[in-house]
Order: C-alpha cells, then sequence, then structure tokens
C-alpha cells in the first residue's frame, strides 16, 4: 500500500529540514503514529525499518503490542487516565508522551516505584493556551517544576506539544519556538536535561524540524487517511 515509500518520503523531508536548520544529520527521531490502523500496517512500517510507533489509546496499543516484533518501541502520545496508569506501566510502554498535570505525574511515579521500574515520560505542554486542549499551561509548569522533577520513580524526558490546526504551516513556527524556548528555560533551571523535543505531525513536520524538534508524530502522512469507527468518535 506504499507504507515503504511514504515512509522513506519523510525521512527525506525530515534529512533535508535538518540539513536547512544546520543540525545534524539523524537528530530528529521519526514516530510512525499508527492509530486506527490494522497491526498489520504496523508491520509493513516495521518492515521497512522503522522501530517507533506512537498509539494515541491505551487500549489499542494493548491491542497491538503483542502483533507486533518485540524489539518495537511504542510510545503512548494520547492522554493518559490515572486509572489507566498501572496498565500503561506494565505494558512497558517506551515513553509515556502527554502527561498534562502534576496528579497524573505523581500517580505514574508511585505506580512505577510499586513496579520496581522508573517511567519515562514527556510533559505535555498547551503551547498556544488553546482553551480546549490538554496539558501544562507554560505558567502552570514553572511553578509545578521543582516537584515535578524531583518524582522518584519518573524521569521527565522532555516536552511534547500539538499546538492548534493553523492553515498555513508557517504559522506553527511561533509554537514549536515557544516549546523549545521553554524546555531551555527548564534546563537551565536543572537538574534534568530535557533532550527531547517531541512537536510535529504529518501537515508540519517540517516546520517543527526546522525549530528544534527531535521527535516528530507522523500518522496520516504514512499510513493515509484516518475513519474512526462510529462508536468511538
Ligand atoms: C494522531 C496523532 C498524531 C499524528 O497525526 P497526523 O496528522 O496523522 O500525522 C500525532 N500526535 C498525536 C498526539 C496524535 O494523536
Amino acid at each position: 500500500m506504499g507504507i515503504a515509500i511514504r515512509l522513506q518520503e519523510v525521512r527525506e523531508r525530515i534529512a533535508q529540514a535538518e540539513a536547512r536548520a544546520g543540525r545534524i544529520p539523524g537528530s530528529v527521531q521519526l514516530l510512525a503514529v499508527t492509530k486506527t490502523f490494522p497491526a498489520a500496517a504496523a508491520q509493513e512500517a516495521y518492515d521497512a525499518g522503522q522501530r517507533h510507533f506512537g498509539e494515541n489509546r491505551l487500549q489499542e496499543a494493548l491491542e497491538k503490542i503483542p502483533q507486533l516484533p518485540k524489539d518495537v518501541a511504542w510510545h503512548l502520545i494520547g492522554p493518559l487516565q490515572r486509572n489507566k496508569v498501572r496498565k500503561a506501566l506494565e505494558a512497558d510502554v517506551a515513553l509515556i508522551e502527554a502527561v498534562d498535570s502534576l496528579r497524573t505525574a505523581e500517580s505514574i511515579s508511585r505506580i512505577a516505584g510499586e513496579l520496581g521500574k522508573t517511567a519515562d515520560v514527556l510533559l505535555e505542554v498547551n503551547i498556544d493556551g488553546e482553551a480546549s486542549k490538554h496539558g501544562f499551561s507554560p505558567a502552570d509548569l514553572r511553578i509545578e517544576w521543582e516537584q515535578l522533577a524531583v518524582l522518584p520513580h519518573m524521569e521527565i524526558r522532555g516536552l511534547m506539544c500539538i499546538p492548534a490546526p493553523v492553515d498555513d504551516v508557517q504559522r506553527a513556527r511561533p509554537a514549536f519556538a515557544a516549546l523549545r524556548q521553554l524546555a531551555e528555560e527548564l534546563r537551565a533551571r536543572g537538574p534534568l536535561l530535557l533532550p527531547v523535543l517531541s512537536m510535529g505531525m504529518s501537515h508540519d513536520f517540517e516546520v517543527a524540524v526546522e525549530e528544534g524538534s527531535t521527535e516528530v508524530r507522523v500518522g496520516s502522512f504514512i499510513f493515509g487517511t484516518r475513519f474512526y469507527p462510529s462508536h468511538s468518535a
């Protein structure tokens, strides 16, 4: 179905954006977002060399994980309800990307501690202040940073954002730049290095790379149009 070809095209475009921005080749990781697509589509991407996959909903991830080879790194990119934290940690996902409150972070650290592990996470930031969206406001994140950064069984690897859609991708640039600057500010406060900036999707990943993204989350560009089953909206 052309998945290998489109994957190759995304990789090339990422490389070109890295070059335009004077970044080190290979500094951006491609996450193939397989939500709503069957495990067979993920397998096709795997066969084309893809190893990092993103799923939005835990339940869907849990269905696909056993169907793919063991060396896949699964990233949970959707919001995680606190009553599902234990399940997510037991599934050993590589990265929980959308931690959006101190309370959720505290649950993750506590339950990871009970399970004898450390959870790698990103904090989702509502970078452009869209009222309807998930994520820490930059102001809350600055205030709660000390409490977040010392949670013993949770390692904050960086920040992620999903800016509001814009008709001209150039207008996504300020939001991406703002996330990068916020990460720099928090890094300066220590003690975390925050190497990961997860930003950029099918329509805007090149701009995100130019603005410093280290991980782009690309779904429909690779796998095609998503159709949502009517029962799950
Ligand atoms: C669905 C989704 C993506 C991928 O979106 P595309 O526009 O299909 O590339 C990226 N990030 C998150 C959080 C998503 O839910």
